[in-house]
């Protein structure tokens, strides 16, 4: 029988299942130490959990207008005036199911067949997939890691054709942690201008960002990149929300997020009510909890950093200025064995790591680039210092 080509020619997130495996593997009672996870290992803070309790017991259990609950949008309104300077009508706000459904609603609202998506590589793994979910061709523009990861506006000049449709921007980034800085997206946003294209901004690790570095977001820059960008963000990161599964989109361009909104009546229709009355609270409420997060995440970034830096063999990509997680370059170690196998990729590298030392990680090949892993450090201190003295100890065993 022949299914979908389309559908067949898609990959399973690899985050996600290195994940879930990891977790399979520690309840059968192996001593797992995961560096997969993208999600934060705090419990949603308690002022939030109250908020759903609460709109349970109100009875807040029915369906709610497909593109979110008026209480949550103006919410949603006021942080992006208080955070990022962007004023926006309740009618250029949409809630989905996770910052994932807002990019897929956006791909399904702007894409025609072989419309082109500029992408920086490495790039966070489900952005490919959901632009051919809708039919578009993801163009890659290959970074360096003595370049921060960043894109230029030349390699976007040199990765243009007529078929360019948008840009992703992805600041703080993940899996690399670079972060843009106010300069440099507005060269890009000049770009987009000049080319009539449109600029979807994953703005989703905004709070998660050191040294001093700003988060600035490319809608803010002026009236025509306002216009032209997508803005998506989402609970999951920020207030330790990733099951509660609620995401927002927001553009100046209104027509966009009337498309999104459409889709989503026919696909989901509104995000779980309960979340959504959760979500008010986590934007409306106290921010303690989140600054404690982010005050937890810098030690850990730090103690991770250095302990990489000092294994011999391998380095950080960068010093990631967002984000948790950390790209080791690996690529010195291609070509070693262990109990005669022979380390040739990042998979091999990871499916063997898992084996020998029990430590889940992800590869690089799925991020787009083979020369690296990735580790979360979203898990706790003495998990890191556990799993990086294995990591060391694997890398040792290499012959
Ligand atoms: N964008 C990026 C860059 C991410 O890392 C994630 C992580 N899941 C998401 C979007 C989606 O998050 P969620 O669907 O949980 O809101
Ligand atoms: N974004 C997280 C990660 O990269 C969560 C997993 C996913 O949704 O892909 O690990």
């Amino acid at each position: 029988m022949v299914l979908s080509k389309k559908a067949e020619a898609i990959s399973p997130s690899i985050t996600l299942a290195i994940t879930a495996k990891a977790k399979e593997l520690k309840e059968q009672g192996v001593n797992i130490i995961g560096f997969g996870a993208g999600e934060p290992d705090f419990n949603t803070p308690q002022n939030i959990i109250n908020a759903a309790v609460t709109a349970m017991n109100r009875g807040y259990t029915k369906y709610t207008p497909s593109s979110g609950i008026k209480e949550l949008k103006e919410a949603i309104r006021s942080k992006f005036k208080r955070d990022n300077n962007l004023n926006y009508n309740i009618s250029q706000i949409i809630v989905s199911t996770g910052a994932k459904q807002c990019l897929a609603n956006v791909f399904a609202a702007i894409l025609n067949p072989l419309d082109e998506v500029i992408i920086a590589s490495p790039y966070w793994v489900t952005y490919p997939e959901l632009v051919r979910l809708s039919d578009g061709v993801s163009v890659f523009i290959e970074t360096k890691e003595e370049n921060n990861f960043k894109f230029t506006i030349e390699d976007i000049k040199k990765a243009y054709t007529e078929n360019t449709k948008a840009i992703i921007i992805n600041s703080p980034n993940n899996p690399t942690g670079t972060v843009y800085t106010k300069e440099e997206l507005t060269r890009i946003a000049d770009f987009a201008k000049e080319k009539d294209l449109i600029i979807i901004s994953d703005e989703i690790y905004e709070k998660l960002i050191y040294d001093g570095e700003k988060h600035v977001s490319i809608a803010s820059l002026n009236e025509d990149a306002f216009k032209r960008t997508v803005v998506i963000n989402g609970m999951s990161k920020s207030y330790a929300m990733t099951g509660w599964r609620v995401g927002y989109a927001a553009s100046g361009n209104e027509k966009i997020i009337k498309l999104m909104s459409n889709i989503q009546s026919h696909t989901t229709s509104n995000v779980n009510s309960i979340s959504q009355y959760a979500s008010v609270e986590a934007l409306n409420g106290s921010q303690d909890a989140l600054k404690h997060m982010v005050d937890e995440f810098k030690k850990r970034r730090e103690y991770m950093v250095n302990k990489i830096e000092s294994i011999k063999g391998v380095h950080c990509g960068s010093n990631p200025k967002g984000a948790f997680y950390v790209m080791v370059n690996i690529s010195e170690l291609f070509g070693k064995k262990i109990n005669n196998a022979v380390i040739n990729s990042s998979f091999d590298f990871c499916s063997k790591l898992l084996e020998e030392n029990n430590v889940a990680a992800i590869p690089g090949a799925g991020f787009g680039n083979d020369n690296y892993v990735r580790l979360s450090y979203a898990t706790s201190m003495d998990n890191i210092v556990e799993g990086l003295d294995r990591i060391e100890s694997f890398i040792n065993k290499l012959k």
